[in-house]
């Protein structure tokens, strides 16, 4: 089986009431399985790794919306941003100034979401509420025109208590709410909050993401070879 149809459909179904968009995250899986969720009517494909992302990207030659959720690297900007149409993990001003020179080289808008640490494990990334804030009201933010920062990214903590990740994803809300009322720079609109996988996607649905980034749900659990 390529993908789980009935899982797969079971998501849209649920999703459909919060309006929320579904990207599907198919690292490690085959072109094969993109192929088949593809011609379901998926449109938005999640990849974490620049080399997969690129060489899947070249091997499909289709209209994907490829979304790079992976961590985000200077000297791999490159290559991602003629190949995404979301950039979900940006975490620096660095960054953002590497995306917009890529941007500009590649005649394109860079659209991309602000990775925020909410969980509680140091393995995670992303910037803290203070971080971002002086971030997004940073003079530079104004002068990169060729990117967009449309949002924000948070990954809960991993675990099974459910009022922990509740609460996780409520504080990166209410912060996008706070954020969205406040006057930016032409550059940076408010409009996505990408929060919820497939253990915690429900959590996130109610903490109103409007984003989810869903794998094992879809193509079942990913088996790591190296
Ligand atoms: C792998 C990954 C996902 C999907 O995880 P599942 O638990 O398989 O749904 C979502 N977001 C990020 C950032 C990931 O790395």
């Amino acid at each position: 089986m390529l993908y789980n149809q009935k899982r797969y459909q079971e998501l849209l179904t649920e999703l459909k009431p919060y309006k929320a968009t579904l990207v599907a995250v198919s690292k490690t899986k085959s072109v094969e399985a993109i192929r088949a969720l593809r011609e379901a009517g998926q449109d938005d494909f999640g990849e974490n790794y620049v080399q997969e992302l690129s060489g899947k990207a070249r091997t499909l030659n289709d209209d994907i919306r490829w979304h790079y959720i992976g961590h985000l690297q200077s000297n791999k900007v490159k290559t991602i941003v003629p190949i995404s149409h979301l950039i979900h993990s940006v975490h620096s001003l660095k960054l953002l100034k590497e995306l917009n020179k890529q941007g500009e080289k590649a005649g394109r808008t860079v659209s991309c979401l602000l990775q925020a640490f909410i969980a509680s494990e140091e393995t995670k990334f992303g910037m803290t509420f203070d971080e971002m804030d002086e971030l997004l009201h940073h003079s530079e933010i104004s002068r990169l025109k060729n990117i967009s920062i449309k949002g924000l990214m948070g990954m809960a903590s991993n675990c099974d208590d459910t009022r922990k990740i509740n609460a996780e994803f409520l504080s990166l809300k209410n912060f996008f709410e706070e954020k969205k009322k406040e006057n930016m720079p032409d550059t940076v609109s408010f409009e996505i909050l990408s929060m919820g996988m497939t253990g915690d996607y429900r959590i996130a649905l109610d903490q109103g993401s409007t984003m989810v980034r869903i794998g094992s749900a879809i193509f079942g659990e990913r088996k790591y070879t190296s």
